[in-house]
């Protein structure tokens, strides 16, 4: 009977935007499927991995037509049913293909064809079969040279189970493991699959501080809310004990043997982050970063599945780390642009966090000392719940901010002679200084100097920026490199010479002005190697360099406690920036530099060089503060109509010729869409790059119904469009960058 046949449907990574309608084949009637399962299908030619989105006994196509899946993959490896309502939620959200979405949010290894291993590790304790007087016996006995084994034992004693890397990481050997375990002191088994429980001395009472006033009553507050959904902003300046409000509502969260999710921005998950949570619980708390190999991300993975982990402290992609109970989700840094995915799938993991939290009824806290206006504006309306810490934990001090009038100074390599002079003094001083420059290499261009003449890159229609170091020309657009040129394409000559200053001329111009001092340039040439840049920052914080110059990649995470000025050498461009995000981003990198610097007894300094010392947005920052500047820059948006007063979806289209995409754009937007703004297309900000001309279209619409009609109208009528395949298009609803 047609009633019994099983029909599923299912998520394939593929480009198509849709799901697909599969049969169950004979051998495989009997097995019972649900949501979630992972199967192996057949796929044009070859065969993909799928994820069972809904199970039906129903078919609305002819069923004769389709294909049969080949096999059911293993259980342990299966999505719950949640995940997947989510992973869909998501598709919709962001009009982005079900197959990737669902893809993305697995593990690589769990992508793969491969079989897997999810047995699992082992894991070693006391032998439980001595009695106290046996093991104290055998522990006294234990001669002076094996005190690293004494220890071991002692450190195994003191947990219930520990696993190889955790032994590995608190600096014993397998050969004192092997030692202890022919001595039968302990044994070896498997890991418990059982999930984490909350025991008496989980929770590390010592060091906790005493909360003030501001601090308890956050926790407080949103203690009480923990059972349901609830989305608050902590807005707290630097050292305003944002991470101790954390670290107390976690707490509460643990007691009810729920997990807790901490999103943190890419490299701001430095040691100390961790090492914070692991001295105030003893839970397992489990990492999710680029960091890790595939291995170790599966095993993460399926750990929390498990409910075997209490805590994961994860970057961007562990959003969609599936919590079997999920108690809390927390954001640090919410306004950091990390948090947003710049290709293919491309959500804001803040965004999905909040509709994650939402459905699994449970709250979010976003904390930042620079708020985004999205949630600013959120918190001002009252649908998130506004917090503020105002004061800073210790005793209180704030770095001072000035700017320094370019057109009134001398300047050497791009040093003003006032900043020249602070830098000179703070060194004497013997506390240390860092600047930035967001500008990698050793000069942004080369040109003639006879012509004027510039080399620019013919695939993107811009300089190349000179290395010197790696004796390259490279395009910061494309990647692209070249040999250094040593004669004008133009005019033949060879006065060729660089033009402006990257951080890897500045370090090297500091290492004249400043014989007697030695600097470092931390950007993403000089740390590209593994484990190198927090091998600078190690070396910068043994006060081995007393100079840093460094990108924005400086501004997060870290804290730099004998650095007590720190210098921005290029601001301007942000003034009057085509990106209407611009100032806010600027904003937001002042003062969290600012925060960066500095401790208790020396406070930190920073000096903003600017053409443009009268500027409106610069004078209200320097003199009011972030808080004021964001409410004035809430107004201007107001009245400008732009977010997060109104909703925007950016379609991107790119060809090799600048026709096609201008025409594929236009033609699929030439209607009325009711409520919702269309403009373009337009030229994008850098219109060719990597040889492909790139142009826009922006919706905009007050309502975000109105928003997803005109996107999904649009994206039907580009599925109808001759021009589809001869254009690279996508799809980016909120975008952060236009
Ligand atoms: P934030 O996350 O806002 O930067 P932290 O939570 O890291 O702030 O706090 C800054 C410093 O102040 C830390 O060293 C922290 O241990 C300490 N601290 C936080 N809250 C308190 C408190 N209530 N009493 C004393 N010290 C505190
Ligand atoms: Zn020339
Ligand atoms: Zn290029």
């Amino acid at each position: 009977m047609d009633n019994q046949l099983t029909y599923l449907q299912i998520a394939i990574p593929v480009p198509m935007r849709q799901s697909f309608t599969y049969a169950v084949p004979e051998a495989l009637i009997k097995v019972n499927f649900i949501k979630g399962d992972r199967v192996l299908v057949p796929f044009g030619h070859r065969n993909l991995i799928g994820v069972v989105l809904a199970v039906s006994h129903e078919c609305d196509v002819d069923s004769t037509k389709l294909k049969a899946i080949i096999e059911r993959l293993s259980d342990e490896s299966r999505l719950s049913a949640q995940q997947v309502d989510f992973l869909s939620l998501c598709a919709r959200y962001y009009h982005h293909p079900i197959g990737d979405v669902v893809t993305q949010a697995l593990p690589v290894l769990l992508r793969q064809i491969k079989p897997i291993d999810l047995s699992p590790p082992a894991c070693w304790l006391k032998n439980s079969k001595l009695t106290d007087e046996e093991f104290t016996l055998a522990v006294n006995g234990f001669k002076k040279v094996a005190a690293k084994q004494k220890a071991l034992l002692e450190f195994i004693c003191e947990h219930d189970e520990l696993t190889w890397p955790e032994i590995r990481m608190a600096g014993y050997s397998k050969a004192q493991l092997n030692a202890l375990l022919g001595k039968e002191l302990i044994v070896e088994q498997s890991v418990k699959q059982e999930p984490f429980v909350c025991k008496e001395n989980s929770i590390n009472h010592d060091d906790k501080p005493q909360l003030s006033v501001e601090q308890s009553l956050i926790v407080s507050s949103i203690s009480q809310q923990l059972n349901s959904f609830s989305c608050h902003l902590i807005d707290g300046i630097t050292g305003s004990g944002k991470t101790e409000v954390y670290l107390q509502i976690i707490e509460q969260v643990l007691q009810q043997n729920k997990q807790v999710l901490v999103l943190v921005p890419e490299i701001g998950l430095t040691p100390q982050t961790l090492s914070r949570f692991e001295k105030r619980f003893r839970v397992p708390v489990v990492l999710h970063h680029s960091g890790l190999n595939d291995n170790e991300r599966l095993q993460t993975w399926h750990q929390t599945k498990q409910g075997r982990s209490a805590i994961i402290i994860a970057t961007r992609s562990g959003v969609f780390t599936p919590l079997v109970k999920p108690g809390i989700i927390i954001i640090d840094e919410e306004h950091d642009g990390s948090l947003k995915q710049q290709e293919g799938f491309r959500y804001h993991a803040r965004d999905v966090a909040i509709l994650r939290a939402r459905q699994l009824d449970i709250p979010i806290v976003l904390g930042t000392a620079t708020p985004s206006l999205e949630s600013l504006q959120n918190a001002l309306t009252g649908k998130y719940q506004y917090h503020q810490l105002t004061k800073r934990a210790g005793k209180s001090n704030k770095a001072s901010l000035t700017l320094i009038d370019m057109a009134k100074e001398q300047v050497e390599f791009g040093l003003s002679g006032t900043l020249k002079k602070a830098i000179e003094d703070t060194l004497k001083r013997g506390e240390q200084v860092l600047i930035f420059l967001n500008r990698r290499g050793f000069a942004p261009a080369i040109s003639c100097q006879e012509c004027n003449w510039i080399c620019e890159c013919q695939r993107c229609n811009k300089s190349y920026t000179l290395h010197q170091g790696q004796n390259l020309l490279v395009c910061h657009h494309c990647g692209s490199q070249k040999r250094i040129i040593r004669q004008c394409d133009n005019c033949g000559s060879v006065r060729i010479k660089p033009l402006g200053q990257g951080t890897e001329q500045l370090e090297q111009r500091l290492v004249e002005l400043f014989p007697d001092y030695s600097s470092v340039r931390i950007d993403r040439d000089s740390t590209r190697r593994k484990g190198e840049l927090a091998k600078l920052l190690q070396q910068v914080s043994d006060k081995e360099h007393q100079i840093l110059v460094g990108t924005q990649m400086l501004a997060k995470g870290h804290h730099f406690p004998d650095v007590t000025l720190v210098a921005v050498l290029d601001v301007d461009g942000a003034l009057f920036s085509y990106d209407f995000r611009a100032p806010e981003h600027m904003a937001q990198l002042l003062v969290q530099v600012a925060g960066r610097a500095g401790r208790e007894s020396k406070p930190g300094r920073v000096m903003v060089q600017t053409q443009y010392p009268e500027h409106p947005l610069l004078q209200d920052l320097v003199q009011n503060g972030y808080e004021h500047f964001a409410k004035y820059a809430l107004i201007e948006r107001e009245q400008a109509m732009i977010p997060p007063f109104a909703f925007q979806a950016l379609f991107r289209a790119e060809a090799n010729y600048p026709s096609t995409p201008q025409t594929l754009l236009r033609e699929v937007s030439q209607q009325d869409f009711v409520g919702c703004m269309v403009s373009g297309p337009i030229a994008a900000a850098q219109e060719k790059k990597a040889g492909k001309y790139r142009f826009h279209l922006l919706l905009q619409a007050k309502d975000r119904k109105d928003l997803h009609r005109a996107v999904q109208q649009i994206l039907a009528n580009i599925a109808n469009h001759a021009l589809n395949t001869k254009v690279r298009w996508s799809i980016d609803i909120d975008p952060q960058e236009l």
